[in-house]
């Protein structure tokens, strides 16, 4: 059966093989937080393990004292990637007195009890246990922000490692005796679990970076930035989705340009921040008069663009008024003076078989009219034959 020396074997070369993918990674990307500390962990942990299996071979008696403290470094690198990860505030004032603690007791309890390898293995596995039922507390806790199923995978697999080897470590120290080379089951099961553990955190650490990352990217390539409103490109998907979906319903789709007046002359007078509060001003103002289906883009600059599905010309008209009324009640603060923003709309509805982009070619044009007409004002736009 399984020894422990082929098993640490395995285990270093698994832990090795991971972190040189991890440090080429890192070298050419920005890595993503804790995805530094938990290379190290990789590194240590698989150096530490490539020692155990060496050791006996080597007969150095200091080597005996560099192993436990390569397991507890590795542990503490461990706990340190998982709480930059979930961003764990005060970490280090717990984790490193710890650490410390425990390299101070192995340090001493090693050669002074006359340690045997068995025993210190039995001491490491007590603490392995222990962290990895405390990985799997946090990772399973019901508190745990948005968990994804990634991380309820790892946090399982951790609470069973930590089940596993904590059992095998009490069973032995009641029997008195850490067998490492005959198989019991709790050996195997400790044995299996822990190589298990190797593969799933060190995939499952890496697929939870990407995850998060993802979802960073989805963000940044979906909204935009100052407002927080969908930028043009996902602002022209929804839009349309929301147009074929009104077609096959044969229900009415409203479009509306809106577009604020003399902005340059606002960020002239009261600077670019105030320019900005202003963009968020109405961003919030115009959010808060949208109805649940309807959707809401910044296209650029000081021009946004408003889909509203249900919507016919006349209830179109309607909500644009109102939200040129609710744009002139906002109180801007401009360093004492107060200013009062305007918007001139251009509102269309979308014909049938009509593509989104001649629409909203229509509601610009209406746009300009309100423009030409005299700005803060709500025009509608041209029906579809006179535009062919
Ligand atoms: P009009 O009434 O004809 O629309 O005039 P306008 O001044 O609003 O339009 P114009 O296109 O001349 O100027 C738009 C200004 O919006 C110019 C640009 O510097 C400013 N702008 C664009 N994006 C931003 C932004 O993100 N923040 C700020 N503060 N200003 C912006
Ligand atoms: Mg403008
Ligand atoms: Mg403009």
């Amino acid at each position: 059966m399984i020894d422990i020396h082929t098993y640490m074997l395995a285990l270093g070369i698994g832990n090795i093989s991971f972190a040189v993918l991890m440090v080429a990674y890192i070298r050419d990307t920005e890595p993503s937080p804790g995805l530094r500390f938990w290379t190290w962990a990789r590194l240590v942990a698989g150096t530490t393990q490539l020692l155990a299996y060496a050791r006996p071979q080597l007969g150095v008696p200091a080597l005996a004292l560099v192993e436990p403290l390569g397991w507890f470094v590795g542990w503490a690198l461990e706990i340190a990637a998982y709480c930059t990860f979930f961003e764990v505030r005060n970490w280090k004032r717990v984790v490193v007195p710890i650490a410390g603690l425990a390299l101070l007791a192995a340090a001493c309890v090693v050669p002074l009890a006359d340690a045997s390898y068995g025993d210190l293995m039995g001491l490491i596995a007590c603490v392995f246990a222990l962290s990895s039922i405390s990985t799997a507390s946090v990772l399973l806790n019901p508190k745990l922000k948005n968990p994804t199923l990634l991380q309820r995978i790892i946090g399982l697999n951790n609470g069973v490692f930590g089940l596993a080897i904590g059992s095998w470590a009490i069973g032995a120290a009641i029997r008195g005796e850490l067998n490492m080379v005959e198989t019991d089951v709790n050996q195997l099961a400790a044995y299996v679990s822990g190589y298990m553990l190797m593969i799933v955190n060190g995939f499952g650490f890496l697929l939870m970076s990407k995850q998060r990352n993802d979802a960073v990217m989805k963000r940044l390539a979906t909204f935009d930035d100052l407002t927080g409103l969908l930028n043009r490109r996902a602002f022209l998907g929804r839009a349309n989705e929301a147009r074929l979906l009104a077609l096959r319903q044969r229900k009415p789709i409203a479009l509306l340009m809106i577009d604020i007046d003399h902005f340059k002359r606002l960020n002239d007078r009261f600077g670019h921040a105030t320019g900005d509060e202003a963009l968020v001003l109405f961003a919030r103002t115009a959010g808060a008069t949208l109805r649940e289906h309807d959707t809401i883009g910044r296209m650029g600059g000081e021009e946004f663009a408003l889909a509203m599905p249900g919507t016919d010309l006349e209830g179109a008209l309607q909500a644009a008024e109102r939200l040129r009324q609710a744009t002139m009640d906002i109180g801007l603060l401009t360093c004492g003076n107060s200013y009062q923003m305007t918007v001139s709309i251009g509102v269309v509805a979308i014909e049938a078989n009509e593509e989104l982009p001649a629409a909203l070619a229509r509601a610009d044009r209406a746009l300009y009219e309100a423009k030409r007409n005299g700005r803060n004002r709500v025009e509608l736009g041209s029906a579809v034959r006179q535009v062919a």
